[in-house]
């Protein structure tokens, strides 16, 4: 397949609007996968996105798909479609950044029924400023709200996109969906690139297999890659021999060639996902190449403490981070010890619900059960003799470091909130009391308006967005993107207990706010401290019988419950009290 045979494309779009669904139509209509076969959304392959619907790493298959529409012979051309199905949600900007740079065209999935979103915005400007073609889908066309006609003045209105360009589909019923490929063929360009160059391609996610080792997904951008081929990493100057190359069509399939513009997987004897750097530039061995513009560095907005659950399971959680982190290259993880909780990790995420999602692969995949500290947020803090530190740990922030902090700055997002218009004045009120600031207020139709703000980051990775949901029944959307530091009255609170203060606990809070939040946290911990000793009071009473059995029984069931508590000077601590204290602040 030459380059004009190839179409790169992803489909982006907010959240249930139908993205994985269309990309199941779009596998069967090409004979990919089998009809009904198998499960739906055939590219989520985590158990974590087949648990929460949604998807976390973007996959790719390729498909091939006799075009018809301009001949009707049967010696129509066959193209080769590379299909990359993307993430939604914010957190993973990253993924869809990064699959949207191995594209020419993204298909926006659009729900006919509700509309542009907070998440169609920001994945629109995504693929708009990677220069991509965009084909507008309005999907799930079959509902019986759907008004696909307002949808399309939403388009025009925020996106300058002319109506006519709408395609509607249901990937549900099927209906409308035949047109979907020859737009893909038609108004997205194949890839540039150089054929007779020598070969240099784009590294787009790399995973370990046990029995193959690690898969490194590529993108082709000049020449063709080859079974035993000698390839190069741009970044380490590491030689490679290739020894299988394939499609994912959609599982691996060895094709031993990828040509120009293609998308595929190569084996190279890589031993650690640590050499397939994301983003890097692969290239023919012993020839001098540009390396790819890559990518913007993962950025770590949200930082917490993991420990094991049982002091003596360091080793296994250890063990555990390792092997997910190599497969999830955009957690940071460095050592860190705490009085309270001993040996654990400071890992850095993406956002709130990247770290959700590693810990129930921590516990779903690996087994491990992990406690975790307050969430916090990269503060930066300067003292007295002009020294800045970031910190990304607020126990690390020592009370009394002997150096004044003279200033202190907080990282803030701009936050994009769709809602219907009787819901404006609960969000601004929310929004104010997050010390958010207004940037915009505008309607997108007749029922709905858009909002921006300013806010810390701190006030929204702690339990904005349910609260968002809660007081408009469920109807706020909610994006983020990140942007710059803004100074603020920050001030670090200790939790005492008899006196001392314990580490794990410690968080950085402005100063209006720290008198609340304060109160709030040791009320908590206070009642999590005494319904203990009310069980330990409990556990002894009912040993004055003389049943040695019963007795012994009571005694296991009472190692049971120390097992599961931290003790902290002459205080214990029960680790369910660590998880509730992550609720407040
Ligand atoms: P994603 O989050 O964008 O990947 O969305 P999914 O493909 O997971 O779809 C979200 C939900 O919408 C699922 O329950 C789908 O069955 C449903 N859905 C997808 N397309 C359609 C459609 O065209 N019509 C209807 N009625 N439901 C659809
Ligand atoms: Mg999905």
């Amino acid at each position: 397949y030459p380059p004009e045979r190839v179409r790169n494309f992803s489909i982006i779009a907010h959240v249930d609007h139908g993205k994985s669904t269309l990309a199941d139509r779009l596998l069967e209509l090409t004979g990919t996968i089998q009809k009904g076969h198998g499960q739906p959304q055939y590219l989520d392959k985590l158990q974590v996105e087949r648990e929460r619907g949604i998807t976390v790493k973007a996959q790719t298959a390729t498909m091939f798909y006799r075009h018809t529409t301009a001949s009707l012979d049967s010696d129509a051309p066959r193209y080769l479609l590379n299909l990359i199905d993307t993430p939604g949600h914010v957190d993973f900007s990253y993924e869809v950044s990064r699959s949207l740079a191995a594209c020419q065209g993204a298909l926006l999935v659009v729900d006919a029924a509700q509309g542009v979103q907070a998440q169609t915005i920001a994945n629109f400007y995504l693929a708009f400023e990677s220069n991509l073609s965009i084909i507008p889908v309005i999907n799930k066309i079959d509902q019986p709200t759907a008004d696909p006609d307002n949808v399309k003045d939403q388009l025009k209105r925020l996106f300058d996109i002319d109506p006519s360009e709408a395609l509607l589909t249901s990937a549900k019923t099927g209906k409308g969906l035949e047109q979907v490929l020859p737009a893909v063929i038609e108004r997205i360009p194949s890839p540039p690139g150089k054929c007779d160059s020598p070969v240099r391609m784009l590294l787009l996610d790399s995973y370990y297999d046990e029995y193959k080792g690690v898969i490194c997904h590529v993108a082709v951008v000049d020449g063709a890659l080859r079974k035993g081929d000698k390839i190069a990493s741009a970044s380490t100057g590491r030689a490679y021999e290739v020894l299988d190359v394939g499609i994912m069509h959609p599982e691996l399939t060895p094709t031993g060639v990828l040509y120009t513009g293609q998308v595929g997987y190569v084996i190279s004897g890589m031993r650690s996902t640590k050499e397939a750097r994301i983003g890097d530039t692969l290239h023919q061995a012993k020839s001098t190449v540009e390396p790819l513009p890559g990518f913007k560095p993962a950025k770590h907005m949200v930082f917490s403490g993991l420990y094991p659950a049982d002091g003596s399971d360091f080793e296994a959680l250890s063990h555990a981070i390792e092997k997910l982190t190599c497969n999830d290259a955009s957690v940071s993880v460095t050592k860190e010890t705490s009085n309270a909780l001993g040996m654990g990790f400071r890992c850095g995420f993406l956002g709130l619900l990247h770290m959700d999602v590693f810990h129930q692969r921590l516990e779903q995949e690996y087994g491990a059960q992990v406690i975790s500290t307050i969430p916090t947020v990269p503060y930066i803090f300067e003292y007295g003799d002009g020294s800045k530190v970031q910190v990304e740990n607020p126990a690390a922030l020592a009370s009394n470091p002997g150096k004044r902090v003279v200033a202190c700055w907080e990282p803030t997002v701009i936050a994009t909130i769709i809602i219907p218009s009787e819901y404006v004045g609960p969000v601004i009120m929310l929004c104010s009391e997050r010390r958010g600031e207004q940037l915009e207020y505008t309607f997108i139709d007749a029922q709905r308006a858009l909002l921006k703000y300013r806010l810390p980051l701190k006030e929204i990775i702690v339990d904005f967005y349910n609260e968002l949901k809660g007081i408009t029944s469920g109807y706020a959307t909610f994006d983020y993107e990140d942007s710059e530091y803004q100074q603020s009255d920050l001030v670090k609170m200790d939790i005492l207990l008899n006196g001392q203060p314990v580490d794990a606990m410690a968080t950085i809070v402005h100063n209006q706010k720290a008198q609340r939040v304060g109160r709030e946290l040791v009320e908590k911990l206070k009642k999590f401290i005494e319904s203990l000793s009310a069980m330990r009071k409990n556990v002894l009473a009912k040993c004055y019988g003389g049943d040695i059995t019963r007795k012994k029984k009571l005694l296991e069931k009472q190692k049971e419950g120390k097992k599961r508590m931290k003790r902290v000077g002459s205080v214990d601590i029960p680790q369910e009290a660590f998880h509730e204290l992550l609720k407040v602040s």
